[in-house]
């Protein structure tokens, strides 16, 4: 039986195999065009719950204007191109299959000319014509796809598997070394049609190659855990353009990009709930909790997350739907496969609670834990302690503890944090970085300000020229 199956899967993917109208090269196509733009459909709307967009609709309309302009004189003009900046300050740009492209206010805080912003949209399209995305996505990664659709559909288990894969497996496919190859190819191409500058591109990777060197360790790098080492593109790229013909002037617009840029929010935002040590502090929604000594945590839009550095065991805060916390536990504990304790009323730091033990039969084995939920101002929210039954013992203590450490935040200094910012200086005379930094103080380090404008502290600024610099806050 299994070997006629396999014959007929092997049947359905012959006729797919075409030219590729971008790259001109035969592919085997494991999925149609009407199968590609499903999937990016499909897996769109979670990005953007994932990461959220962000709120300003001229910078969108802006990033929208010219990617839609580079994918029109691309080999594919008809696909429903979308690009869309995300509210995330990881540097990263990323493609679904389809057309559909994000860039991050992150990556936007590094570059310094539209033409740098034009090299990653076209990189991005150049995914998408080259179908890269689509031709890669084996039987495994398409279940992939259902997997996480599935998730949307039962989110009260999702992240115990969820947790290590960071979410949407499906975002952070690694591309081939000769698909990023090929990805930079088109991106020139798509950059040289639309007449900007070609040696902006280069540029770009030399950023990149700084922000890894710069980056924190623990954070994601984002673009650069899925692409190869920029300083071998740069150079492979500089070469490229070098053998180009001199075709007359082409845009730059550095000042035109820079402008656009004041006001944008750099690094994370403190709003959205930070950490201090391990204990979580959530100034809008006005909550905090800590979490044991030693777990690993992450704060994501849709819950907070930790895990001992054994990551064999989970918790997990999140925002319940339901209106009280014995009808959020209950509704937790009442899912299929799940045998659940008795529910019991109680409080955490003073406010009304409930709570249960369970035990729960998963893919992941027989998992046992503790739901937990809590009435604040209205909202109600659920804390998830998890482990696989056997270590349940080792944690139901620190679970137990964290649950009770959950209560109103009060402490003003965390209630009055707000997030960073840039802010485009003009300057009236030349001078170094150094002196920039002191006339025009960052809330950051030297380092950053020389990073995101792409200069290095010996380096001289012009008079008239705009540099970035980092205000707001107060900072936690
Ligand atoms: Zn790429």
């Amino acid at each position: 039986m299994r070997h006629h199956l396999g014959a007929i899967a092997l049947l359905a993917t012959l006729p797919a195999c075409a030219v590729n109208p971008a790259t001109g090269e035969r592919q085997l196509m494991l999925v149609s065009e009407g199968q590609e733009v499903a999937m990016g459909r499909e897996a769109d709307p979670q990005v953007s719950a994932q990461y959220g967009l962000d709120p300003d609709s001229a910078l969108q309309a802006y990033v929208r204007g010219l990617g839609q302009r580079l994918a029109a004189a691309s080999e594919r003009p008809n696909l429903p191109w979308s690009f869309r900046v995300v509210d995330d300050p990881v540097v990263n740009a990323f493609a679904l299959p389809g057309g559909f492209i994000y860039v991050t206010r992150g990556i936007l805080a590094h570059f310094n000319s539209e033409a740098e912003l034009v090299s990653v949209l076209g990189h991005e399209i150049g995914h998408v014509t080259a179908r890269h995305s689509a031709s890669q996505m084996s039987q495994q990664q398409l279940a992939q796809v259902g997997l996480v659709a599935g998730m949307v559909l039962a989110p009260r288990l999702q992240n115990f598997a969820g947790l290590a894969q960071a979410g949407l497996g499906l975002m952070f496919l690694k591309f081939s070394r000769d698909d990023e190859r090929q990805a930079d190819e088109l991106g020139l191409r798509y950059l040289t049609r639309a007449r900007y500058e070609p040696r902006e591109m280069p540029k770009v990777f030399a950023m990149l190659a700084n922000v890894s060197q710069g980056e924190s360790a623990g954070r994601l790098p984002g673009w650069l855990s899925t692409h190869p080492d920029p300083v071998d593109r740069q150079q492979r790229i500089t070469q490229m353009i070098a053998a180009m013909p001199d075709s007359g002037p082409r845009a730059v617009n550095r000042n035109e990009y820079l402008r656009r840029l004041g006001g944008l929010m750099f690094d994370h935002n403190p709003r959205e709930g930070f950490f201090r040590g391990q204990t979580f502090y959530h100034p809008d929604l006005r909550f905090q909790f800590t979490f044991p000594e030693g777990w690993r945590t992450a704060n994501q839009r849709q819950a907070v997350l930790a895990q001992p550095s054994g990551q064999d065991a989970l918790l997990q805060v999140t925002l319940d739907e339901e209106v009280s916390p014995d009808a959020a536990v209950r509704a937790f504990v009442g899912q299929q496969g799940i045998t659940p304790g008795p529910v019991r009323a109680t409080s955490a730091g003073g406010l009304p609670a409930a709570t249960a033990r369970f035990v729960a039969n998963t893919a992941d084995g027989v998992l046992a834990g503790l739901v937990g939920a809590v009435a604040l101002d209205g909202r109600v929210y659920r804390l998830l302690g998890v482990t696989v039954e056997a270590r349940w013992p080792t944690y139901e203590a620190v679970v137990t503890a964290t649950f009770g450490s959950f209560g109103r935040l009060t402490d003003r200094a965390a209630l009055a944090v707000q997030p960073l910012r840039l802010e485009i200086v003009t300057l009236d005379r030349a001078m170094t970085l150094e002196e920039f930094h002191r006339r025009y103080p960052s809330q950051v380090a030297l380092d950053v300000v020389a990073r995101i404008n792409q200069v290095r502290p010996p380096d001289r600024l012009a008079a008239g020229q705009l540099v970035k610099r980092v205000v707001g806050g107060p900072v936690p």
